[in-house]
């Protein structure tokens, strides 16, 4: 059920209908919007008696929300959802494009330091890398741990990047949430629902990959999860599904971005990376998720692919991100949509080529 406010409600109003919500033993999550604040009332009782709250001061109605996904919704909230972050121009969701871009693994402080001053002097704003890597196998890199949070952590004072890396259980999560700016969880998580819950505690922008076989509707419901427990930031992936195409290694489902934006306010950005698994379809694919109309990119550079520990076939060469953003630049133009300008001086740039 959702009660939308009157356009002038005021804030003791909102909280009066949230208290009472929730001393019928229901959740209320006030979410303001451009016109007005509309209240989600979520929880796994019966319904609650529509006539309660109809008669409160401030309140405009009360609408039953068909839907399965409620918070995620844009009959909640109708205009999109833009997550920025604390001392950086780097943001999901308004007209600039979130630029994600980093190795897939976290390897060592001199490999992510070279990518990241490179994925940095193009214009990223997010550095990406794995320190806890979910492997098909047991006997494959793992990840560096903590290790490689610390030296994320450097990297995001060092070039201003905000910081994106996995959580793939219940204790790297803890961890991941202390280091990182935004938790990603993985496509093979996307149904993890106590970890989908856990993120949702949590006070961090979160990534949420779609996971490789799940539907529209599965993949909002676990986007809803997160919403549920309180965490409104969440940015959606699409990032590959598995089909009977074996010239990539997913195939990437770029029209679930605008059936997404239809239905939810929530931003949604595209992995080419992992979406096709091969180098040379990258930069094409990155064009196309531009102009279906992204909300941004998360793009897999490594400065020596050949030597990964994880995913090198399919990671681009730091000049192949660089051509990536001039050309993104470009099309983003097209769809009244901006790629930021990079914000690293030319100077420091140069001497550290
Ligand atoms: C990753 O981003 O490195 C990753 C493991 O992605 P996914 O969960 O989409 O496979
Ligand atoms: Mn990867």
């Amino acid at each position: 059920m959702l009660v939308v406010m009157k356009a002038h409600a005021t804030e003791e109003q909102v909280r009066a209908v949230c208290e009472r919500v929730e001393s019928l033993g229901f959740r209320a999550h006030a979410i303001p919007g451009a016109q007005r604040t509309a209240i989600g009332i979520t929880g796994n009782k019966a319904a609650m008696e529509q006539g309660t709250l109809e008669e409160m001061s401030g309140v405009q109605e009360v609408i039953s929300v068909s839907k399965p996904y409620k918070l995620v919704s844009r009959d909640i909230k109708e205009e999109n959802t833009i997550i920025r972050f604390p001392g950086s121009d780097g943001s999901f969701g308004g007209s600039d494009l979130g630029i994600v871009a980093g190795p897939c693994s976290i390897e060592s402080r001199e490999q992510a330091f070279t990518i990241a001053e490179r994925v940095a002097r193009a214009g990223a704003r997010f550095f990406r890398g794995g320190a806890y890597k979910p492997r098909t196998s047991p006997y494959a890199f793992q990840g560096m741990g903590e290790e490689g949070l610390k030296i994320m952590a450097e990297i995001r004072d060092r070039f201003g990047l905000r910081i994106i890396t996995e959580a793939i259980d219940h204790e790297s999560l803890d961890l991941v949430a202390e280091y990182a700016d935004m938790i990603q969880i993985g496509a093979r998580n996307m149904q993890n629902f106590s970890l989908l819950k856990k993120a949702g505690r949590m006070r961090k922008p979160v990534m949420l990959k779609r996971g490789m076989s799940a539907t529209l509707e599965e993949f909002l419901m676990a986007a809803e999860y997160i919403l549920s427990e309180g965490n409104y930031e969440v940015v959606l992936c699409e990032r590959g599904v598995r089909t009977f195409a074996d010239h990539t290694r997913n195939t990437l489902d770029l029209s679930i971005v605008p059936a997404v934006q239809r239905l939810s306010h929530l931003p949604i950005v595209v992995d080419p990376s992992h979406g096709t698994g091969k180098r040379n379809k990258v930069l094409p694919l990155s064009r196309a998720a531009v102009a279906v109309g992204a909300d941004g990119l998360m793009v897999e550079v490594h400065h020596d692919p050949d030597h990964a520990l994880s995913d090198g076939m399919q990671s681009i060469f730091p000049d192949q991100f660089d051509e990536l953003m001039t050309e993104i630049r470009q099309i983003a133009g097209v769809v009244a949509r901006n790629v930021q300008e990079p914000r690293l001086q030319p100077t420091m740039a140069k001497a550290s080529r």
